[in-house]
């Protein structure tokens, strides 16, 4: 079985989808690694890093012959168009964003599994990028936070006297906001966290962290949120603002899937949080949740600042690399057995993950923004 390893072509990309422990893992399964030359530099990795590979610097000739292809971010059109029939596919892809190459994967007949799709059940949990990338996420967010402010977090002792905790308000509490929470206690602040999903309170108090009750339950499908109504959004923020205008840091991580980021914080809630507050919009990539959000910006209002930051997990991009590949790993295995492919799509972890297949796009709520 060949694979082909991608390097990166989108900006601010930094992670490859192969690091050298999983390479050796992949050869033991029967697998031959051809690598694009340079893939792993932007993670830390040499190409020497990694044994018994083959590296090519030209990723049409990589590709034309492989029967697995890796990346993190999809491939190029032209990549797509020089892959052989029926071969196939793993990496993030997000259809509703590029319907295009989501057709031409389909027409050009290769098996996509994307990353995105794969299903948040127990046994898929060591495939699950999606979390394991918003773990990375959440943790840099509140260290972000915390460096970005004129303030200590932890209380200490000073010969002058004690200074308070700072504190700093989680929203959108998933597997990002739940990491951003741990990392938020770590460093010794006071945190608050406040999600749609009432479930979430446990696992808030958990950590250490007080949750913020509004009284609205926004379940929707599969452990997700819903849309609120206006009725929903008036009731959260008569609770919430308060909150806001007390943190030093805000941390948000709200999404829908498929839909744009909700917002969360009006410019008038901003207009009234405390001199030198930072918001960090770990939402960037969706659009953001913050009406002053700019994605991929910095911006200054009054005496507070909303940083946005996109690919955020690009920028642990060693860690990053290193889970996504383990990620990668634990599907591959999944249908290559004895140095051959086996798809069995009876196996709900595969058959959900599928976007493409056969020439048909598998996902019903992908098809529908595509076709
Ligand atoms: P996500 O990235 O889609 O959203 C992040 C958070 O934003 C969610 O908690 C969501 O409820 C919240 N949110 C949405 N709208 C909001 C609003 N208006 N106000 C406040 N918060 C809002 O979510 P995720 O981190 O990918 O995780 C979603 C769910 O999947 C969680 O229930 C998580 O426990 C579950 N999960 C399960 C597994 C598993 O069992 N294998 C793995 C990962 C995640």
């Amino acid at each position: 079985v060949k694979i082909a390893v991608l390097k990166e072509t989108r900006a601010n990309e930094r992670r490859v989808a192969m690091v050298p422990a999983v390479a050796d893992k992949l050869a033991k399964l029967g697998c031959e690694i051809h690598m694009q030359a340079g893939a792993g530099i932007a993670s830390r990795i040499p190409d020497e890093a990694f044994k018994k590979i083959t590296t090519a610097a030209n990723p049409q000739g990589l590709v034309s012959d492989a029967d697995i292809v890796v990346s993190v971010q999809p491939p190029a059109a032209d990549v797509v168009n020089a892959m052989k029939e029926g071969s196939i596919l793993l990496s993030f892809v997000y259809a509703h964003k590029e319907p295009e190459l989501t057709k031409l994967l389909r027409d050009k007949k290769i098996t996509t599994l994307a990353m995105e799709l794969v299903p948040r059940i127990t046994r898929a949990q060591a495939m699950d990028a999606l979390s394991s990338q918003a773990a990375l996420a959440g943790y840099y967010g509140a260290l972000l936070g915390a460096t970005s402010i004129a303030r200590m977090m932890p209380m200490t002792t000073f010969a002058t006297g004690s200074i308070r905790p700072g504190t700093i308000l989680v929203m959108g509490v998933g597997v990002a906001g739940l990491s951003a929470i741990a990392t938020a206690r770590r460093i010794g602040a006071k945190v608050e966290g406040y999600d749609v999903r009432p479930e979430v309170k446990e696992q808030v108090e958990s950590l250490g962290a007080k949750f913020i009750d509004t009284g609205v339950d926004a379940r929707g499908e599969g452990g997700y949120a819903r849309e609120l109504t206006q009725e929903e959004k008036d009731k959260i923020a008569a609770v919430v603002t308060k909150h806001i205008q007390a943190a030093d840091i805000i941390i948000t991580t709200a999404a829908i899937p498929g839909r744009p980021s909700p917002k969360l914080i009006s410019k008038a809630q901003v207009d009234g949080m405390k001199n030198g507050a930072v918001i960090i919009d770990l939402a960037a990539d969706g659009g953001g949740n913050c009406e002053y959000t700019q994605p991929g910006q910095s911006v200054q209002v009054g005496q507070v600042t909303i940083n946005a930051p996109l690919n955020v997990p690009s920028l642990l991009a060693e860690h990053a690399s290193e889970l996504y590949a383990k990620n990668q790993y634990n599907l591959i295995e999944l249908f290559v057995k004895d140095g051959a492919i086996n798809i069995d799509w009876t196996d709900e972890v595969l058959a959900k993950s599928a976007l493409t297949h056969g020439g048909e796009i598998k996902n019903e709520a992908a098809k529908k923004a595509v076709e």
